[in-house]
C-alpha cells in the first residue's frame, strides 16, 4: 500500500508493562505479568518496531500513547467501596464539556452521551511506576512524541483523541493538524478498548485510518468484544492491513 508519508503518522497505542505478559527486562530482572495483561500483548511490539524504523526514515511521524493514571483513579475498582473488577458504574458527562465540544466540532457525527458507562479495572498504569513504563522491547528512539491520557482522576480515557466523555479533547488532533497529517496507521493495545476508541475517533475526525492487523491484541472482556470491535471499526471505514504491506 502506497502512502504519502509526509502526511502520515503511526500511532503506537499503550505498549506498557501493565498490558503485557511477564518477561525478562533489559536489566536482567524478571518483570511480572501486568495487572491488565493482554494475552500475547507483547507480540505487537516487533512489527511496530520494524514499521516505526522504516517509516521514520521516510518522514512519517511516530507517536506513542501512554495510559497514565493517578493512584486513586476513578477507573480502578479499588477506588470504590463495595465494587469489584468488571463492575460498571455510570458517570454523568458535564453539560459544559458537551456544549464546548459541539461549539468546537459542529460537523462531527456521533452524538456525545449524557451518561457514560465506566468498567472498573484492576489498578494499572499508575504514573511513574514500572507498570506504566513502556515495555523494554519497544524501540522508543523512533518515537517523535508521547501522548499521555487518563491522568485526570475523575475521567478515564481510552482514546488518544478524546476522554471517555467523548467530548474532552487531548492535544493529539491539534498536533496532527499542524503537521498536515491526514492518514493514521494505528496499532497496539488493546484492540477492543484503547485501539478501538482511537480508531473510531480517528475516523470521526476525518482521517484515513489504517489498523495494523498483525500489531493489535485485545482484552476480550466481555468475551466477544474483540470481534465486535473489529467489525465496528471495519463498518465505520477502517482499513485493516498487515504492517508488511505498508511500503
Ligand atoms: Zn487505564
Amino acid at each position: 500500500m502506497q502512502l504519502d508519508f509526509s502526511k502520515t503518522a503511526l500511532i503506537e497505542v499503550d505498549i506498557q508493562n501493565d498490558f503485557c505478559p511477564a518477561y525478562t527486562g533489559k536489566d536482567g530482572k524478571e518483570r511480572p505479568a501486568g495487572s491488565l495483561s493482554v494475552i500475547h500483548g507483547d507480540a505487537v511490539i516487533a512489527p511496530l518496531n520494524e514499521l516505526a524504523e522504516t517509516l521514520s526514515k521516510k518522514g512519517c511521524k511516530v507517536l506513542a500513547s501512554q495510559d497514565w493514571h493517578p493512584a486513586n483513579h476513578i477507573s480502578f475498582a479499588a477506588s470504590h467501596k463495595e465494587r469489584k473488577i468488571g463492575d460498571i458504574i455510570l458517570l454523568q458527562v458535564s453539560e459544559k464539556a458537551i456544549a464546548s465540544f459541539y461549539e468546537k466540532y459542529p460537523d462531527l457525527k456521533n452524538p456525545v452521551p449524557a451518561v457514560i458507562q465506566q468498567i472498573l479495572w484492576p489498578v494499572h498504569c499508575v504514573q511513574n511506576t514500572k507498570g506504566a513504563a513502556f515495555h523494554d522491547s519497544l524501540k522508543t528512539e523512533y518515537i517523535d512524541f508521547v501522548f499521555r491520557k487518563g491522568f485526570r482522576k475523575n475521567i478515564d480515557s481510552y482514546s488518544t483523541f478524546f476522554e471517555n466523555d467523548r467530548c474532552t479533547p487531548t492535544d493529539l488532533h491539534g498536533y496532527l493538524k499542524k503537521l498536515s497529517v491526514d492518514t493514521l496507521i494505528i496499532g497496539g493495545l488493546a484492540t477492543d478498548y484503547c485501539v478501538f476508541y482511537s480508531v473510531m475517533d480517528s475516523l470521526r475526525l476525518g482521517y484515513k485510518t489504517l489498523v495494523l492487523s498483525d500489531a493489535v491484541a485485545g482484552v476480550d472482556l466481555p468475551i466477544g468484544s474483540v470481534n465486535n470491535a473489529i467489525k465496528t471499526m471495519k463498518d465505520a471505514g477502517a482499513v485493516f492491513v498487515s504492517s508488511k504491506d505498508i511500503k
